[in-house]
């Protein structure tokens, strides 16, 4: 940055004891446009340099008192005028003296008699090397202040990007961690379990000769501790079990919680299936004593599927799959123990899996079909109504029995439109006999309701739209329920079997003795009939005990004012021995077996002498 060179913003102050000399300097410089003062003497200049700080000084040597050198170190000493370039003047320019006044402190020397071009060219060049010097020190002083800013400011940025970059570690890490654990027991999750078990079998598929185990662990009835005492009671619960489970294995394995109810373990380097059969036997029996829970004490029990991981297997998710089918197969045989899994196991699912597939179809294609058992008066023999049992007329399988396929369609709550086609033909099929044969009209027709439908929210008006199709008279149905549907949420259940019971519908208890249920509860319930159990009937004649449960079913009827159906009955004997209990009504193939629509119909139509032969 180059300035024109401005003589009135320089002010010079003028050193000479000479008059002569101070005003021709002045007059001259005057004229160039400098702002000049004068001193007669050093005393003088040192006081007017200190007061109005001059931008040069043209100093004379030769003065009495100070002379040019004295006042030029006082003024060198001092730090308000050490800066002030000063040119010496003097009369005596031998190189000594030269050298005297560079040394100290003047900038330039001007020997006497001057000439005034020199002195100006003189006084203007140490002005613009002042004015330059001035600016460079400014300019410096502004770099200097900026990179003391931008290095405090790269200093801020780095201590924050510092802090920034820890966050940012530190909740990586949180994240890491919450992404491959379970936030409530703190136990591995899902995640994790499964790079593990990727992990072992990678292994394995290059050390065939080595085996690991997964351990598939379930609570039993977790849902009811969960539904009846509260989530905060079933969370605490949970992290109990895992601290009970993390006991039973050592530090090199893996315990983790797979969601819910379900944990897993995996044994890392098993020598055989006995090493993870130990393992789940020491998991039982921690089991086997009861939790404290604050003021409560529970009971759990687990069931555990056990699968070897080998090189056979080449999906950690076929791995896991399997140990949970095992596990389902513990629960089947009766939950609290364990199951290894088979090959077996994996074909009965996909069996399953296929039969379940095949009964949507069916449902859809219309390859069920109704068969009627007949239920008799035992004292006249006489026909009193039908019990509607379901087959499936597999394309290719044949006829299905219910007893297959029933259960299925209740886990996977096909039931519920296989119930609802199942009522509606069978009151159709009733309304039809009624319509056509007059012995027909006071038949009842018993119709089989699993759980699953009776809780489904529209059952009743599913019921209302089948009587109001069909036209039945409702009188004449009869619904039978088994004991199960009785056990758990019971003021629901009571509610709706009022409502069946107030649309004149009769209930029976099926398989009545087969629920392990206390008979206390029976009372609450709007109950017409009691249906015995054919594994009572089966055998009564042989074993005393089952004549007894038998009798005893017959007096709680009696007591609280029951009608009891016996089912199952085979032998004429069986049917004597229970007409002489006083049972009213039977059931049996004694009699007749389930049978097709026509040949119920002709069987209406025609009675068969019962006394002598069974029918068909
Ligand atoms: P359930 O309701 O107790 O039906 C009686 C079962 O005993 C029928 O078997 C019947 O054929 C059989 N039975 C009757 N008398 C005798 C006898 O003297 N000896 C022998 N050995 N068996 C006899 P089915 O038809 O195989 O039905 C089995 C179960 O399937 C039924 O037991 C019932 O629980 C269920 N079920 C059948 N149809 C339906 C349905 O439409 N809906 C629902 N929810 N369940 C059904
Ligand atoms: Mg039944
Ligand atoms: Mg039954």
């Amino acid at each position: 940055m180059k300035h024109k060179f401005q003589p009135d913003s320089y002010k010079i102050l003028i050193v000479d004891d000479i008059p002569d000399n101070l005003r021709l300097l002045a007059t001259t410089l005057t004229e160039q446009g400098y702002i000049v003062r004068c001193a007669k003497s050093g005393s003088i200049a040192l006081m007017g340099a200190r007061n109005d700080l001059p931008d040069l000084i043209l100093l004379d040597i030769n003065m009495p008192e100070l002379n040019g050198y004295q006042v030029c170190e006082q003024l060198k000493m001092d730090r308000t005028t050490s800066s002030i370039p000063i040119i010496f003047l003097s009369a005596q320019d031998g190189i000594q003296d030269k050298v005297r006044a560079f040394t100290t402190g003047g900038v330039d020397f001007i020997g006497k008699p001057f000439q005034v071009e020199e002195v100006l060219a003189r006084v203007r060049n140490q002005l613009a090397l002042r004015a330059a010097n001035t600016e460079i020190r400014i300019l410096n002083e502004e770099l200097e202040l900026r990179v003391q800013e931008r290095t405090s400011q790269l200093e801020t940025a780095n201590r924050i990007l510092k802090q920034e970059i820890l966050q940012r570690h530190q909740l990586e890490k949180r994240l890491r961690h919450e992404a491959l654990h379970d936030s409530l027991t703190g136990l591995p999750n899902r995640n994790l379990f499964m790079r593990q078990v990727e992990r072992c079998l990678d292994n394995v598929i290059d050390n065939p000769e080595e085996q690991f185990a997964i351990l598939f662990i379930d609570l039993d009835r977790f849902k009811i501790i969960n539904d009846s005492l509260g989530h905060l009671a079933g969370d605490e619960l949970l992290i109990a079990c895992a601290t009970r489970l993390q006991e039973c294995i050592t530090e090199q394995n893996t315990l983790a919680r797979l969601g819910g109810d379900e944990f897993t373990v995996l044994l890392e380097q098993v020598k055989d299936v006995r090493d993870a059969v130990i393992v789940a036997e020491k998991i039982l029996q921690q089991f086997a004593t009861s939790f404290d829970l604050g003021d409560r004490r529970l009971t759990i029990t687990v069931s555990i599927g056990i699968v070897i991981g080998d090189c056979e297997y080449r999906q950690e998710t076929d791995l896991l799959r399997n140990a949970d089918t095992a596990m389902y197969r513990a629960k089947e045989q009766g939950k609290a123990r364990y199951e290894i899994f088979t090959q077996q196991m994996y074909l009965d699912v996909m069996r399953r899996l296929e039969l379940e597939h095949q009964l949507r179809e069916a449902i859809a294609n219309h390859e069920l079909v109704l068969h009627y058992q007949p239920i008799f008066s035992l004292d006249s023999l006489e026909l009193t109504g039908f019990e509607a049992l379901v087959r499936w007329q597999h394309p290719e399988g044949g006829m299905i029995s219910p007893g297959e396929f029933i259960p299925l369609a209740e886990e996977t709550g096909l039931i519920i439109s296989l119930g609802e086609w199942v009522m509606s033909e069978a009151c159709r099929q009733l309304k039809t006999w009624q319509d056509r044969v007059p012995q027909a009209q006071p038949l009842l027709m018993s119709i089989n309701v699993a759980g699953e439908q009776l809780h489904a929210p529209n059952f009743l008006s599913t019921v209302d739209r089948i009587i109001a199709e069909t036209r039945i008279n409702p009188q004449h149905l009869k619904f039978e329920i088994t004991e199960s549907m009785l056990i758990g949420n019971t003021n629901q259940v009571i509610m709706v079997l009022q409502q069946i019971k107030s649309r004149q519908i009769k209930l029976s208890i099926d398989d009545f003795g087969t629920g392990y249920s206390s008979l206390s509860y029976l009372p609450q319930f709007p109950i017409d009939i009691l249906k015995i159990d054919r594994s009572f009937i089966d055998q009564m004649n042989f074993k005393q005990q089952n004549l007894e449960i038998i009798k005893t079913i017959i007096t709680l009827a009696q007591v609280l004012d029951l009608q009891i159906i016996a089912e199952g009955i085979e032998t004429e004997e069986q049917h004597q021995t229970l007409k002489s209990l006083g049972v009213k009504y039977a059931q049996g193939y004694l009699f007749a077996k389930p049978l097709t629509s026509e040949k119920a119909e002709m069987l209406i139509i025609e009675p068969i002498n019962l006394s002598r032969r069974s029918y068909p």
